[in-house]
């Protein structure tokens, strides 16, 4: 591979493998979902270069490696790796390392764990590496795992590995010299990026060059999942607040209309903070029809709705961006979001009553065999003076950041 993503045409590298596939497919909180998406977005041609080869975005597939030790080890503890790397522990629950309740043991765990880290790892590298603009990895954005334990469905810390990746990239800088990377993690998944947050937040602001910023947008509610310091209403009064390790809280019910109300703030925040690279974390647990039950966000071709978002990301913002999986347990519906969130990423969305294609998993896209995810009828709970609130606070904060960022 010669050609760099420095033309003007967008290329996009999409990580997948049989290899990988298989294995995230054991993933017990969302079993054989990694299969479903793969082979819908296969099935629809979206990893194809052969079919309208001047109206789409190129799209390179790359195999994802394992992850080393070595490179697992930059976050996580050493004991909880040897503990979940050994194959002979695929039968033993145990407290130490959280490796119970919603996160079992289970057969392929050990295998796993590099393979999804070195998924999103790859990923990375094309991006730092100038190979594409954007970089898909669906089997990725565990963002709750943490550095000595499992926790919520997420064994592998795979979106803080990328930061770290990032992190050390170098960008070049006026007189031939470099500087270092800026990097924005935005997460869309209904929970909050508890494991993300808490790796890089820095409350006493005594940074030279800060690198990290991160943006959790997600439902909060007292005893929701998961219990954390950071994801309450931003305060910037608080001794405690870190003007970079962000929260933006959203009421039950948030739809698209709440997303297109709030989507200035992440674009001020974003121009504020100026980013290198974007990581977006695209769980789609707040999609209407999840088992979660709490937003009513939707893909359906308007202002405001989840393709839309992705769409002013990679298309307008122009930032090297790697866009991540994660939470979304209606796994048919996982499978039509990330292949309307592809084909944005391609340049051609593809219209929400496009049929799909007959393949192995066909019966389970009843009763629509289509990629419309039926939109709820829950009540959007997120009141014009809440919104209003939200975006007072948020205005004060970007100025923080401006300051942060021009100091
Ligand atoms: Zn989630």
């Amino acid at each position: 591979m010669s050609e760099t993503a420095t033309s003007s045409e967008p290329r996009i590298a999409y990580v997948v493998s049989q290899e990988l596939v298989k294995i995230s497919s054991l993933l017990p909180s969302n079993k054989n979902r990694s299969f479903l998406v793969h082979s819908l977005i296969n099935k629809l041609n979206l990893l194809s270069n052969s079919t309208s080869p001047q109206e789409l975005h190129k799209i390179n597939i790359i195999s994802p490696r394992r992850a080393t030790k070595d490179e697992l080890c930059l976050y996580h503890d050493e004991e909880y790796l040897d503990f979940v790397l050994d194959e002979s522990h695929c039968q033993s629950a145990t407290s130490d390392f959280g490796i119970e309740d919603d996160c079992p043991p289970f057969s392929g765990l050990h295998n796993y764990i590099p393979l999804v880290a070195g998924a999103t790892i790859a990923a990375v590298d094309q991006l730092v590496k100038n190979l594409a603009n954007v970089a898909i990895c669906w089997d990725g954005g565990r963002h709750h795992a943490q550095k000595t334990h499992a926790s919520g469905f997420c064994y592998v810390a795979d979106c803080i590995l990328a930061i770290l990746a990032f992190k050390k990239a170098p960008i070049p800088a006026p007189m031939g010299a470099q500087r270092k990377s800026r990097i924005m993690y935005l997460d869309l998944d209904l929970h909050f990026s508890d494991a993300v947050t808490q790796c890089f937040y820095n409350a006493s602001q005594s940074r030279s060059m800060p690198q990290v910023l991160t943006l959790s947008v997600h439902y909060d509610s007292p005893g929701f999942f998961p219990p954390s310091l950071y994801s309450g209403f931003p305060d910037p009064k608080s001794e405690n607040f870190d003007p970079l390790s962000l929260s933006l809280p959203l009421q039950r019910g948030a739809s698209a209309s709440t997303y297109t109300r709030i989507w200035h703030i992440i674009e001020d925040v974003q121009g504020a903070f100026d980013p290198d690279f974007v990581i977006v974390q695209c769980g789609v647990d707040g999609l209407a029809g999840d088992p979660c039950g709490m937003f009513n966000w939707s893909i359906d071709n308007r202002e405001g709705d989840m393709a839309w978002c992705i769409d002013q990301v990679v298309n307008k913002w122009n930032r090297r961006t790697l866009l991540l999986g994660g939470g979304g347990y209606n796994s048919p519906n996982a499978a039509r979001a990330w292949a309307h969130l592809t084909s944005v990423t391609r340049g051609r969305r593809i219209p929400e009553d496009t049929p799909v294609p007959d393949h192995s998993a066909f019966p389970l896209y009843s009763p629509s065999f289509t990629l419309d995810i039926p939109k709820g009828n829950m009540i959007d709970e997120n009141t014009n003076d809440y919104l209003k609130t939200l975006t007072d606070t948020y205005s004060g904060i970007v100025k923080q950041i401006q300051e942060i960022m021009s100091a």
